[in-house]
């Protein structure tokens, strides 16, 4: 048999890599990480570059119908000071996201159906597109909706959409949902294969650490990422909030950094897997370790989601608690992420949407 050293060079040589092949990959440690993160940062550079492209984030509602059971902003949670940002301050955030050179914005809020959600967001999609002379690119991030909303959104101007598949294991997924009929993998699914036919760059991701999670399901989630053939991912460490039922299971997770550490493993083989995708770093991270991110960015995410809700309503947007209430508005904050995207040897794209590769090669693909 290989001693270790042997396999890991074996396994970061592979084409093609197995469930076993992954499972090590996540169980690795010390030089073996290290050989995994240099050889995914590798990858990153040959296939997407050393840009990082932004995404100004506003968190425009946090009233939810839903009741997932490890979300701080689920519909029972009667702590929640529920908010609606006005029009006028969304397209004011959206305008300084335009002016600081972004390239784009996320949309994200709470899931709510009916037809006052959709006219809002279709409308505020157009108001966006107008002051930005239809120069910013809009993602959505608003949960499950009917083909013919997602076709009315696209149709206004988003071109990108997040929806986290959270668990690809139908059973785990059933563990962190309540079964009331609203919260169906199987539909979930479905959304993220209409988004893909509306013509959507399509994004999804999971949570790592969560409550009766185990390394091969985190291995069937890359499997899954990978056979689904989705444009970008957004995956981050699930971090409890006393308010939601999951709590109780917080004993029983791994520490806060071993999340961060799976969180790192599993962006490193991603990338190896889905070499011309987009990757972001996401803000869960931050709530770790003050440095998330950029170590993110460093091993192979090529997405950054600066915070630029208004700071007012900051506090009440908690998915997760220590959410970093940091204004990432501010000038401070930009010289703040420059240098820690420099220190990991990557610049950021200002001013461009960039685009998924892996979106663009799966058009060419169609159009043959
Ligand atoms: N309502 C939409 C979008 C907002 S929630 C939706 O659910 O798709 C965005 C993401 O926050 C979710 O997909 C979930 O993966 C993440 N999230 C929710 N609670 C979390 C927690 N406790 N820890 C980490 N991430 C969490
Ligand atoms: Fe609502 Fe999204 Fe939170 Fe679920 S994860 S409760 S859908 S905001």
């Amino acid at each position: 048999m290989k001693n270790v050293k042997g396999m890991i060079k074996d396994i970061l040589t592979k084409e093609n890599l197995s469930k076993e092949d992954i499972v090590f990959l996540l169980n690795s440690t010390g030089e073996d990480s290290i050989a995994l993160f240099k050889k995914s940062a590798e990858i990153r550079e040959k296939y997407v570059g050393n840009k990082v492209y932004l995404r100004g984030l506003i968190e425009f509602s946090n009233i939810c119908s839903k009741n997932c059971l490890y979300c701080g902003i689920r519909k029972d949670n009667k702590k929640v000071k529920r908010y609606n940002i006005s029009d006028e301050e969304i397209i004011d955030a959206a305008r300084f996201a335009y002016e600081n050179n972004y390239g784009s914005l996320v949309l994200q809020s709470g899931e709510l159906q009916g037809n006052a959600f959709t006219k809002r967001v279709e409308t505020l999609l157009k108001k966006i597109k107008k002051i930005s002379d239809n120069k910013l690119g809009i993602t959505l991030s608003c949960g499950e909706q009917t083909e013919e909303v997602f076709q009315k959104w696209f149709e206004a101007g988003a071109h990108r959409y997040l929806l986290r598949i959270e668990a690809s294991n139908k059973e785990l997924y059933k563990k962190l949902h309540p079964d009331n009929g609203l919260h169906n993998w199987d539909e979930r699914y479905e959304s993220l294969n209409i988004l893909k036919k509306t013509g959507y760059q399509t994004g999804t991701g999971v949570m790592i650490g969560l409550p009766f999670q185990t390394v091969e399901h985190l291995a069937e989630d890359l499997l899954f990422m990978q056979e689904s053939d989705i444009d970008m991912f957004g995956m981050g460490p699930y971090i409890e909030h006393e308010e939601t039922p999951l709590y109780q299971y917080k004993e029983k997770l791994l520490s806060l950094e071993k999340r961060f550490e799976l969180t790192m493993k599993m962006i490193a083989v991603l990338r190896l897997m889905m070499k011309d995708v987009n990757i972001a770093a996401t803000t869960a991270l931050q709530a770790i370790d003050k440095k998330g991110r950029e170590k993110i960015i460093k091993l192979g995410a090529n997405v950054l989601m600066p915070n630029i809700t208004p700071g007012k309503y900051r506090d009440d947007y908690a998915l997760y608690q220590n959410k970093p209430i940091t204004d990432e508005k501010a000038e401070d904050y930009k010289n703040f992420i420059e240098a820690g995207i420099k220190t990991a040897g990557c610049t950021i794209g200002y001013g461009e949407w960039g685009d998924s590769l892996h979106f663009l090669n799966r058009k060419k693909l169609d159009n043959v």
